[in-house]
């Protein structure tokens, strides 16, 4: 069995890149893909999960048992995970399916900054190869700032994770016709041309960070995709294929 974990900030795409590759996956290939849903504060899910978890530990429910606010609820789900991850990934491994396309909570922060993440991972990568997307949200109004933190998180969510993250940038049907996922390679291979016509003391913080980034270099190409309109997927597939093979047989 094979497993891709969807990571990426709230409102990056990841219920939405679930949703349309595994179905885009189900139509091209003879593959049984099948999404999963692992946000338990999801409310509605435009597919129909072979595994939700808010059957089992939902935020709406412990904000009502435990009279929690939202974020405490999200908390509190985040420890229940950890807690029934053998189980989850019991459930996980024993579905009918070639390939899990895993959707993860709306709130990225339960998966970089918590125990529940790496638990989740280091269980399932013993039952089948998993490997991760990191879907980067970038429309042309955004900073260089906001680049350099996304690529940041999607390196500490490797090393955190202990699973390959493959880099892509959704939502390029709003980027007017261009292309910027070159300037997300050069960011994450260290590149100081992306600092040009910076100065002052807050250009040489962003250096000092480009430089640590482009320590902990892997070969890098950032996919520009659509998750909205399905655009990208083939290099995305090609991408996933490419690290399966390079880590393990093809049973
Ligand atoms: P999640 O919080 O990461 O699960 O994000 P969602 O999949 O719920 O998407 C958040 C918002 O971004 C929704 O309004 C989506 O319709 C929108 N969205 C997702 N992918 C794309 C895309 O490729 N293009 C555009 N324009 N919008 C998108
Ligand atoms: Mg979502």
């Amino acid at each position: 069995m094979k497993g891709v974990i969807v990571l990426g900030t709230a409102g990056s795409g990841k219920t939405t890149f679930t949703a349309n590759f595994s179905r885009w996956l189900n139509g091209n290939f003879l593959i049984k893909s099948c999404p999963v849903n692992l946000d338990p504060g999801a409310s509605s899910l435009p597919y129909e999960p072979s595994y939700d978890i808010r059957d089992i530990i939902s935020v709406e429910d412990l904000m009502r048992r435990e009279n929690l606010g939202p974020n405490g609820a999200i908390v509190r789900a985040a420890d229940l995970i950890v807690d029934r991850s053998e189980d989850i990934v019991e459930s996980l491994t024993s579905l009918d399916c070639d390939t899990l396309i895993i959707d993860t909570p709306g709130q990225m922060e339960i998966f970089a900054f918590r125990p529940t993440g790496r638990a989740l991972c280091e269980r399932l990568s013993r039952g089948m190869r998993l490997l991760s997307i990191y879907l980067g949200d970038y429309d042309p109004k955004r900073d260089l700032e906001d680049l350099l933190s996304s690529a940041f998180l999607a390196k500490i969510l490797e090393l955190k994770l202990g699973v390959k993250v493959i880099p892509v940038l959704n939502k390029s049907d709003l980027w007017g016709g261009r292309d910027f996922s070159d300037v997300w390679e050069a960011v994450l291979r260290g590149e100081m041309s992306v600092l040009e016509g910076r100065n002052g003391v807050y250009a040489d913080a962003l250096q000092d960070l480009l430089k640590a980034i482009s320590s902990f270099r892997s070969p890098i190409r950032v996919i520009p995709i659509s998750a909205k309109y399905f655009q990208g997927f083939g290099e995305v597939f090609d991408s996933l294929n490419e690290a399966w093979c390079s880590c393990g047989d093809m049973t």
